[in-house]
């Protein structure tokens, strides 16, 4: 029998390790952390020898196959012995492919992957398909594939997963930007981290579907050096297509084959520019499910969004509180600041990944009356913004509280950091949640 051998007990390697279990092959589980309880019970309930806390080499160079968490880096000295030995080194959406003929909708790009997914998810939903939810996000692709039957999936897909696909084929592959992130995982390469994400359109072929963004440049840039064999729907903002999606008069078109879908932009649930293009790619993807014009139409105007991103809290005192938490680069706090339509108190900082504030400097200096800093070191957003900043502050409650002191009503105060949130925070969805507390009890 083969042996695998998981590396990581989170969502995604805890149901790798069930999938393996039930197509009957020797399995093993190791994390260098320790394992949820949520996580234990489930593979001891499936019977399946685990470790935390370390990892026994023993137990692992003996692997035929191994299935890596993403979170776990190339350079990881296991992961370096595994990959001299010749060891296959693949990640969960990989592996759960192998036993999956479901129909495969991937999105991945810099920012915008949960929200697209969730759309797309809610939209097929909708139409009454029978669809499940997997990725980066939700439950886990491979336990799913292990215990459900669904005719297709809708995969969120970071470029970490992404490195650990190689016979992976997606049936719709949708790539929303590409803008520099992660590069301390990919040498300090940009060009490392644009391989990665064009790795979601490997072994595509003519009858799939390749959706993208044509006003990004560097995912323009890299179409030009390649070729794919997939039918290319891009989705612009900037100019007409013939097929894909586009902008024009207040109204985005659709155009699929012979199939066109038309809506007022004013229409769109989601706010903002960028959810422009979510909301196209979504539509897009609903024109080659073949789901009906009212079907789109509906599911576009009425979907609520995703927590932590442009969430809109309450209006206390005439002041519109929103929680972006999840923007924690500035290519998201740029597509927040760009959708604001009144004088806007922004919060940014937390921890730096060694950003560059200048393509937000304008709209900061247009729509921006005031910065308070949320984080323990603010020197740089300090030297960068100079007298906009007019407080730095430590925990949610010390900063939400001090912007509602000096926000006037009509002004929205906007929690869109720019950066991640570990210094104070345990994630950016605790930043989040503790941020929408304070505004409750202002
Ligand atoms: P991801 O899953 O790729 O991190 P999210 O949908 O969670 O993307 O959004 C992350 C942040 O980026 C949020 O602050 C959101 O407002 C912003 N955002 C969403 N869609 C886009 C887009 N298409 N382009 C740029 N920024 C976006």
């Amino acid at each position: 029998m083969k042996r695998i051998v998981v590396l990581g007990g989170g969502e995604s390697g805890a149901g790798a390790a069930v999938l393996a279990k039930v197509k009957e092959f020797d399995v093993f589980l190791s994390d260098s952390g320790v394992l949820k309880d949520k996580y234990k019970e489930m593979l001891a309930g499936w019977n399946i020898p685990f470790e935390d806390g370390g990892h026994t080499e023993e137990k692992i160079l003996n692997a035929d196959l191994v299935i890596k968490s993403p979170g776990i880096p190339d350079n990881a000295p296991l992961i370096v012995k595994l990959r001299e030995k010749g060891t296959p080194v693949i990640s969960e959406i990989e592996f759960a492919g192998y036993f999956d003929t479901a129909k495969k909708i991937c999105i991945t790009g810099s920012n915008g992957k949960t929200t697209t997914t969730s759309l797309i998810y809610y939209l097929l939903q909708n139409a009454g398909l029978n669809v499940g939810l997997g990725g980066n996000i939700g439950k886990s692709y491979a336990l799913q594939v292990a215990t459900e039957q669904h005719d297709i999936y809708v995969l969120e897909l970071s470029s970490f997963q992404l490195d650990g696909m190689y016979d992976f084929k997606a049936d719709i592959a949708i790539l929303m930007n590409i803008t520099p992130d992660h590069l301390d995982r990919y040498d300090h390469c940009f060009q490392n981290y644009i391989n990665a994400k064009f790795r979601i359109t490997q072994n595509m072929n003519e009858d799939d579907c390749f959706i993208f963004c044509s006003d990004d440049e560097v995912t323009i840039g890299e179409l030009n050096k390649i070729v794919l064999r997939a039918k290319m729907l891009p989705f612009t903002q900037e100019r007409k297509v013939e097929q894909g999606a586009y902008v024009e008069d207040g109204k985005m078109y659709v155009r699929y084959g012979g199939e066109e879908y038309e809506m007022y932009l004013r229409e769109l649930a989601l706010e903002g520019r960028h959810n422009i293009y979510n909301s196209m790619a979504a539509a897009i993807t609903g024109k080659i499910m073949n789901i009906t014009n009212e079907t789109i139409r509906k599911a576009l105007s009425s979907f609520e969004g995703v927590e932590h991103r442009l969430e809109k809290v309450l209006t206390v005192g005439g002041v519109l509180y929103i929680n972006d938490s999840k923007a924690t680069n500035v290519n998201s706090t740029w597509y927040a600041l760009e959708s604001m339509k009144t004088p806007t108190v922004l919060i940014l900082g937390g921890t730096d990944k060694g950003n560059d504030y200048e393509p937000i400097a304008q709209l900061v200096k247009d729509k921006v009356k005031a910065i308070v800093c949320l984080g323990v070191d603010n020197r740089k957003i300090r030297g960068f913004f100079g007298d906009k900043v007019v407080a730095e502050t430590h925990s949610a409650t010390e900063c939400v509280e001090f912007c509602a002191s000096i926000a006037q009503p009509g002004d929205t105060v906007l929690l869109s950091p720019c950066c991640a949130s570990f210094d104070l925070f345990k994630n950016y969805e605790d930043r989040g949640r503790q941020f929408k507390e304070a505004v409750r009890h202002l």
